[in-house]
């Protein structure tokens, strides 16, 4: 039997932790805040940012969105996010990806106070976990998300050969580093994959753990692993339906319906990292609270 890993479970039980320790904070008298800054349209971005709202409210955590028209001139960005930086009421600062055309990502993030980086995506923060100094400063919220829901049921990590398919720097990179770290929840063997990567199946084939983080909706078929495989489907894809009202449906990176009969346990899209990572964002605005702040 294959074991579905359901991330509504897992991030519901975490959500209510969360949501736990937050009331314990409002009796100290601070009252975490997560402020989003959004700019421009991107209808993906709309939903995640009110999925992260929603998810806040629940979990009494403050959440505030500042929204910018796509043409709004990148100095007012840089100067809402310096008087966030110095606002001790906000905790966790986190800027939605992607920027519009224009902006340089890099420069916006590393402009972000590394100490109320709940995305965990400035250069020191992701240096830190590269580096192992203090590496659990802030981890993004997707590759936590994995570790976290293989904790969660039980799958061992350690000496596992862990595949990576995709190698960006908020999911692919720092997931890799995490399964990499000394300790129970890492020392795996790991393995990155990506676009220019020659005989892909070869390698997929040899993973005890896969996870497949491209974009590419159902790249990996049931020819590219091998049975009793663990896998964590991180793709969100829109692809057409004609059975959908909406005219699309959500599906991950990974054909789950063949694949599934192979796999010894496997995330489901949607249901599976999606809201894990919601999840972990509200640990990290947490975190940003107890360990680096409770001022008002
Ligand atoms: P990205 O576009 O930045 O990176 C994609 C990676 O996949 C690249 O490293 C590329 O080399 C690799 N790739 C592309 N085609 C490939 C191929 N044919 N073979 C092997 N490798 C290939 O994307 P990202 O930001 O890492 O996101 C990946 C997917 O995960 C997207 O579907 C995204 O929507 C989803 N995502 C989900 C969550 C979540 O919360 N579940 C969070 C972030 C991203």
């Amino acid at each position: 039997m294959t074991l579905i890993l359901d991330g509504k479970l897992v991030s519901k039980q975490i959500r209510e932790e969360v949501a736990e320790d937050v009331q314990l904070l409002i009796k100290q008298g601070v009252t975490p805040k997560l402020t989003v800054v959004l700019v421009g349209d991107d209808a993906a971005s709309q939903i995640y940012v009110k999925s992260k709202e929603r998810a806040c409210a629940k979990a009494g955590i403050i959440s505030e969105t500042i929204k910018y028209p796509s043409d709004v001139l990148k100095q007012n960005v840089i100067d809402k996010i310096k008087e966030l930086n110095n606002d001790n009421s906000v905790h966790g600062i986190l800027v939605q990806l992607p920027l519009p055309e224009g902006f340089n990502e890099s420069e916006i993030i590393e402009l972000i106070a590394p100490e109320k980086d709940v995305d965990g995506f400035h250069p020191i923060n992701s240096g830190r976990l590269t580096s192992g100094i203090n590496d659990d400063y802030f981890v993004p919220a997707t590759p936590a998300g994995i570790i976290e829901i293989l904790k969660r049921y039980k799958i061992e990590i350690p000496g596992k050969h862990v595949v990576i398919v995709g190698r960006s720097s908020i999911v692919g990179k720092p997931a890799g580093m995490l399964f990499l770290r000394h300790g129970n929840e890492g020392d795996a063997t790991v393995t990155f994959c990506h676009s220019k990567t020659k005989n892909l199946p070869d390698i997929t084939k040899t993973a005890d753990i896969l996870v497949a983080a491209t974009g590419k909706p159902k790249l990996i078929t049931a020819d590219m692993v091998k049975p009793g495989v663990v896998v964590i489907d991180v793709g969100i894809n829109r692809i057409p339906s004609k059975y959908s009202e909406k005219g699309y449906k959500i599906v991950g990176d990974v054909d789950f319906d063949e694949v599934s009969k192979l796999a010894s346990a496997i995330t489901p899209v949607p249901g599976g990292i999606g809201p894990m990572t919601i999840a972990m964002l509200l640990k990290n605005t947490l975190r940003a609270v107890t360990v680096f702040g409770k001022k008002e």
